[in-house]
């Protein structure tokens, strides 16, 4: 089949005005203007759209989308804490299902072709079938249990195995223990699995490693948390002590707001990791300041997420572009590259996601097409819902 729209975006290259893809099976076999495509393929003529690679959300919570709007900003993370503990309890596997589906579903609708979720349910994976592509990381807390992390990193594993992409993801420094993440990258290494977490999201994180002290501290503390960790340190560097970072196995870190300028200097002597950036999650807590001018200076690889509903409005990633664009004034190309090339290469698909190229899988999106002085300003200013998808080369409703 051959695609044909107003302009294509390919991610690899200016875009191509009257462009077309050649799609064969589940990959793209051919791109150019649509006067060089020959032969008796069928045409698909989208007429007045861009076309351009599916969207990739780098972190997200699908299990929480129906907490939307249930949870007000918080005056503290330990409240959010507790607020988004006692909304849990009041649901049950199938609401999880549902608010699982349902997710899926959304994120579709607003264009995201490969989604990177973390879920606190591995059981309920196989029940699961995701409509898009899917990286499964099942979340890790043995803050309670830590001598259970073993017998708990077994049984997600069983969980996981009903998947094709899965990796795991040790919650955050302050409820898995340096034993659950050293287990994970052992099990990461031998099934060539992927690693995500959470890392330097809050103040009071930061308080807690740097000054053995504040409510995330107390909180724990009275949980039975061993806390002799804390005291004059930071996440950051609790997480190099605590995983084999030296040869980092390719972390996809979540958020990073709380970095000293120890962390820096740290920074720039490890190896590179991907961090996601939640742009209104991040305004919904009130972070410290992303430092994104200092983080990409360091060669890091900068991602955009949406993490859950419990802290965002809804999963479109077009949204999240807007708000980073509010903030930090970045041109709309390169934002484009955080939700496409830069997630691609954090899930190790460089080679075939993230760009519409010969031999990458035909996932692909197509937005109506109007006249501005800059097409990437078209795309990033789009609202609603994605007219026109292509997953694994086929379109689907
Ligand atoms: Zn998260």
């Amino acid at each position: 089949m051959i695609l044909r729209a107003h302009t294509v975006v390919t991610m690899d290259g200016p875009p191509i005005e009257d462009g077309a893809v050649r799609v064969r099976g589940e990959r793209i076999i051919e791109v150019g203007k649509f006067s060089d495509l020959a032969g008796t393929d069928q045409t698909v003529d989208l007429g007045e759209h861009i076309l351009l690679p599916g969207l990739i959300n780098a972190h997200c919570h699908l299990d929480y989308t129906c907490l939307r709007g249930k949870i007000p900003p918080p005056q503290s993370f330990v409240d959010w804490i507790r607020a988004i503990n006692a909304e849990k309890a009041k649901l049950s596997a199938e609401d999880y299902v549902v608010s699982i589906n349902q997710g899926f579903a959304e994120a579709k609708q607003f264009g995201t072709t490969t989604i990177a979720n973390l879920t606190g349910f591995p059981e309920l994976i196989a029940k699961i079938d995701e409509p898009i592509r899917a990286w499964w990381f099942t979340e890790l807390i043995d803050v309670r249990r830590p001598e259970q992390a073993n017998a708990l990193l077994r049984s997600t594993i069983k969980s996981l195995k009903a998947k094709k992409n899965w990796g795991v993801a040790p919650h955050a420094p302050f409820t898995a223990s340096p034993n659950l993440y050293r287990r994970c990258e052992e099990v990461v290494q031998r099934k060539n699995a992927f690693l995500t977490t959470h890392l330097a999201e809050s103040r009071e994180e930061m308080q807690m490693f740097r000054d053995a002290s504040g409510q995330l501290y107390d909180f724990l503390n009275e949980m039975g948390r061993d806390m002799s960790d804390c005291g004059g340190t930071t996440p950051l560097s609790q997480f190099a002590k605590m995983t084999d970072a030296s040869p980092a196995q390719d972390w996809i870190i979540a958020h990073l707001n709380e970095l000293t300028e120890s962390d820096f200097d740290l920074l720039a002597k490890i190896p590179k990791v991907s961090i996601v950036h939640c742009p209104r999650s991040h305004a919904y807590f009130g972070h410290t300041d992303f430092q994104f001018t200092r983080l990409r200076n360091l060669g890091l690889n900068i991602c955009i997420g949406t993490d859950s509903l419990a802290s965002n409005d809804d999963l479109s990633l077009f949204a999240e572009m807007r708000k980073f664009h509010d903030r930090f004034h970045f041109e709309a190309q390169k934002l484009l590259e955080m939700v496409t090339i830069n997630p691609a290469r954090a899930l190790k698909q460089r080679d075939q996601l993230g760009r519409i190229r010969r031999n990458f899988l035909a996932d692909m999106i197509a937005l109506p097409f109007t006249k501005s002085p800059n097409i990437f300003e078209t795309i990033l200013n789009f609202v609603g819902k994605v007219p026109w998808i292509m997953l694994h080369g086929k379109i689907i409703p």
